[in-house]
């Protein structure tokens, strides 16, 4: 599928040094080169997960059923708090694991809590060590005591500013990186101005998107009026710091101004719908937002608030959820979802020249989806089968930078997935312990 959204049938992929080089019938492959058979098969490009919260896979269904407010103070904070190296390696391995395992080639992990330093280079080890294309969102908190910020988890904005450029020079932002670096303030109730403008100069400098959680719940909007007498939205486009390359988080109460705003600064806007219904934050304003002309990407959200990071999961709420809304089955498509995880969430990322769709030139980032199965058979649309009746289950291989990372429930890199698994549950397990919610 190119970026267009053209299809074809039976033709023979040829990849090479990471990139596709040829989509066409009967290719040769060159001496040497791994041929996979994979008639019967329907290859997708890898999905982009948008927004994700690596650390959270260790927190799985810990903070279910409760009111954001008391899951953030009885779950995710105190779990932040106690986060070391060992967690971090493990939470963002596990992640990686599923989301290979459902179709997904890129993710980008906000990390917004930093209670000791290093626990960026452990995460970063973990994308590396599964083989998964990541954006690493390096997040900081800033301010935040008078909403129950423990202090744990206050950082000093010139040191975590370093710390940020410290990993923007490690990890440039190459043509095909495998890893790329942004500049994360975790959201406006936790940021100062002075660390929103020095995130957006830093970013800048260093060619990165800035990204934040955006009104996500009525308690940021109410914040914000108290804080600043106007929106999040419009303080933010005053302060300088709204570009095309802002990834703003959520949105789901953004005023049809705030997104008006948006849209004339280019921002992109992360859709993470089954976290905006697990956590009741509310119904994303898409026609609004699509209306406008935002380029949206769709994520998962951490698993604290989304227990699966399965994105074909993703895609079918992400379609569901505006129908509802607007009590119309037209108001998103099949081919709207998956556009929205792939060549839409490409070009809200500022990556669509390299991800997103099938096309010679564009990184060998691939999912072939097993659709003979008794969920999506008879998949008369391929499609309309991937979004709406298949799920992880039908993802027989997982490429990325022409590297297999799955493989038919297994993984080339981890040949004992299941002691991977193990230790990751351990070390949930001690971290849960570690900050009493076990
Ligand atoms: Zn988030």
């Amino acid at each position: 599928m190119d970026a267009t959204g053209r299809r074809l049938a039976g033709v023979d992929i040829l990849c090479q040094d990471g990139v596709i080089r040829q989509i066409g019938d009967s290719l040769s492959p060159p001496p040497g080169a791994e041929v996979h058979d994979c008639r019967g098969l329907v290859a997708f490009p890898g999905l982009i997960n948008t927004h994700t919260h690596l650390f959270q896979t260790l927190l799985k269904g810990l903070g279910d059923d409760r009111v954001l407010i008391d899951w953030l103070r009885t779950c995710t904070l105190p779990a932040a708090l106690q986060l070391t190296e060992e967690h971090c390696y493990w939470g963002a391995v596990l992640g990686c694991l599923e989301a290979a395992a459902c179709g997904t080639t890129t993710v980008v992990d906000f990390m917004y809590v930093h209670p000791r330093p290093h626990l960026s280079d452990a995460i970063l080890r973990g994308y590396a060590d599964v083989g998964l294309r990541a954006v690493f969102g390096r997040g900081m908190v800033d301010q935040g005591k008078d909403i129950g910020v423990p202090d744990g988890l206050i950082e000093d904005l010139d040191g975590a500013l370093s710390d940020m450029e410290r990993l923007l020079r490690l990890h440039p932002n190459a043509p095909g990186a495998m890893t790329r670096i942004w500049v994360s303030p975790c959201i406006v109730t936790m940021a100062t101005d002075a660390a929103l403008l020095g995130c957006r100069e830093l970013a800048d400098r260093h060619g990165a998107f800035v990204s934040l959680h955006l009104s996500e719940t009525r308690f940021e909007v109410e914040y914000a009026h108290r804080r600043f007498g106007r929106s999040e939205t419009a303080h933010l486009a005053d302060l300088g710091v709204l570009s095309p390359n802002f990834q703003a988080v959520h949105c789901v109460h953004c005023s049809p101004q705030d997104v008006s705003i948006l849209a004339q600064h280019g921002v992109r806007v992360a859709y993470n719908p089954v976290s905006n219904m697990y956590l009741a934050s509310g119904i994303p304003p898409l026609a609004g937002w699509r209306k406008a002309g935002l380029r949206i990407g769709l994520g998962s959200d951490g698993a604290a608030s989304n227990n699966t990071q399965d994105m074909i999961q993703a895609m079918k709420f992400g379609a569901l959820l505006p129908k509802v809304a607007a009590e119309d089955a037209t108001a998103m498509t099949a081919p709207q979802a998956l556009a929205m995880a792939t060549i839409e969430a490409a070009r809200s990322l500022g990556l669509e020249e390299e991800l997103g769709s099938l096309e010679a030139g564009k990184r060998a980032d691939i999912f072939l989806a097993d659709l003979l199965t008794p969920n999506a058979t008879p998949a008369f649309d391929a499609v309309s089968a991937l979004v709406y009746a298949a799920d992880a289950r039908n993802v027989a291989l997982t490429v990325v930078d022409g590297a297999v990372v799955y493989e038919h429930g297994r993984y080339p890199r981890w040949p004992d997935a299941q002691a991977a698994l193990r230790a990751a549950d351990a070390s949930a397990r001690d971290l849960a312990r570690r900050a009493g919610l076990t």
